[in-house]
């Protein structure tokens, strides 16, 4: 990517579907997909004489969100008609929120490995969605109007991000913050957070903005950093060649790696907001926000520091934990039960979610529960098994569903720590190697490594490694 000498300058809308049960302003189930038009009324398709009601959580999730990211909540937001024609939208107007939105002027900070760098937040709205269109091969279109009046949270950045780099990342960082707050499952691939960008490019110094351009719908990282890249390279050819960039709203292709122009020029002033009649203000009550407040829930920033502070786990430990709040819950129960929170650490960074990422698979549908796996740790903590069988017990408690204490029993990788067993075999390993007894005696120590070796082997891997040290050591003298 090259921009040249340019500057870039991105802003970023961020649709965030809310987890509620209902739709934002009737009872049909918010849920996703179903037979198409299975769950619509009057209300969600806008027809005459329906009368919207909003739904009480969905606000309490948009203000969540909104404390959330450092804003001010208003305490009197005002709904309005946005409006539009387009198939998808039955009622010709989305209701969303203008000039006084529930949530403003908050402040994210990237967690950037360089210098920390902060990204304002303009504002946090609540707005309703529209259907969708499904288009058939034969040219004919149909009209699911199930997701039409399901509730979303709007963010919406001012242009102070510089790199599509850091676009990525905040993206990434708000959806671990949705999913911590339990208001969105944050799937970029389904749709139910997404993601338009806005980029201009100006030279450096400038502080007025160029014409900027939107890419709308990006559903991946990838997504987001390869449009934008694409963006800023033709923007910048263009300025090179003294032309002037068109304010456009296209889509990302990113099949073909290119954006595809949707439509020019379009202006607050094209939605003609305008107050929705139907709707009272939108009042914010003592009880509402107590509630958020004790909702909110302890945030990945926060807990990341705690881990460090409370289990003495190094800092990259805690962001891999913490990264998501199953993982990071997952962790604690296991140091809870095992008492060893450093092993706890690894075990989970190393064993568990390699075991997840070559699977697929989440840590919620994953078949070692912390109670199996603290046992495990105990099992080695306690020597009864050493840490290389600790692997092979894990890999069968994977495999197939079992407790610690079976896994160990069926393998037969009980270690041995008997004095007289552990005896024997280190005597008939050095009856079998006069030479090298002869010349660990005479300096040469390193050779007690070679002895400790043909033990272990001679074992089958279950001798306890410190049990055979001390004996030879002693048989050696
Ligand atoms: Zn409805």
């Amino acid at each position: 990517m090259s921009a040249g000498r340019y500057e870039t300058v991105i802003g970023l809308e961020i649709h965030v579907q809310l987890l509620t049960s209902t739709k934002l302003f009737c009872a049909c189930p918010a849920e996703f997909g179903g037979e198409p038009n299975s769950r619509i009324c009057p209300v969600c398709l806008g027809l005459p004489g329906a009368l919207p009601a909003v739904n009480r959580e969905a606000v309490k999730m948009a203000v969540l969100l909104g404390t959330a990211l450092g804003c001010d909540v208003r305490s009197r937001s005002v709904f309005a008609r946005k409006n539009y024609f387009y198939p998808d939208c039955p009622r010709n107007y989305q209701i969303s929120m203008f000039d006084k939105p529930l949530c403003e002027n908050g402040v994210v900070e990237l967690d950037s490995d360089d210098a920390p760098v902060r990204i304002r937040i303009e504002r946090v709205h609540l707005e309703d969605d529209s259907g969708k269109l499904i288009h058939e091969s034969d040219g004919g279109s149909l009209v699911d109007f199930n997701r039409c009046g399901v509730p979303l949270a709007e963010i919406v950045t001012m242009p102070d991000l510089r790199t599509p780099a850091e676009a990525r990342m905040l993206v990434k960082q708000l959806r671990q913050l949705v999913r911590y707050l339990g208001i969105c499952d944050g799937n970029l691939e389904e749709g139910s957070m997404r993601c338009d960008v806005n980029v201009s490019l100006r030279n450096p110094g400038e502080t007025e903005l160029g014409t900027k351009t939107e890419i709308k719908n990006l559903n991946s990282f990838k997504a987001i950093e390869s449009g934008l890249e694409a963006e800023i390279v033709r923007q910048a050819a263009l300025l090179d060649a003294g032309k002037e960039i068109e304010q456009v709203t296209s889509l990302w292709d990113s099949q073909h790696r290119e954006s595809v122009v949707m439509r020019s020029k379009e202006k607050a002033h094209d939605y003609r907001y305008f107050r929705e009649p139907d709707l009272e203000d939108l009042v914010l009550d003592e009880g509402l926000l107590k509630k958020v407040e004790s909702l909110m829930p302890e945030l990945p920033r926060e807990r990341r520091g705690r881990f460090v502070d409370q289990y003495g786990l190094s800092d990259y430990d805690s962001v891999v934990l913490t990264s998501e709040k199953e993982i990071a819950d997952y962790f604690e129960e296991v140091a809870r039960l095992s008492g060893d929170p450093r092993s706890s650490s690894n075990w989970i960074m190393r064993e568990v979610m390699g075991e997840l990422n070559n699977t697929g698979k989440d840590i919620r549908s994953f078949g070692v529960s912390p109670e199996g796996l603290s046992e495990l740790i105990k099992e080695i903590a306690s020597g009864r098994i050493s840490a290389t069988a600790g692997g092979e017990v894990f890999g069968e408690m994977v495999r197939s569903d079992v407790e610690p204490g079976d896994a160990i029993a069926s393998l037969g990788l009980e270690q041995v720590s008997g004095e007289d067993e552990i005896s024997e075999m280190v005597g008939t390993v050095l009856e079998a190697a006069p030479d090298e007894v002869r010349r660990y005696r005479e300096g040469e120590r390193k050779l007690l490594g070679y002895f400790v070796g043909q033990v272990m082997k001679m074992s089958g891997g279950r001798a306890n490694p410190s049990k055979v040290n001390e004996i030879l050591k002693e048989r050696l003298h």
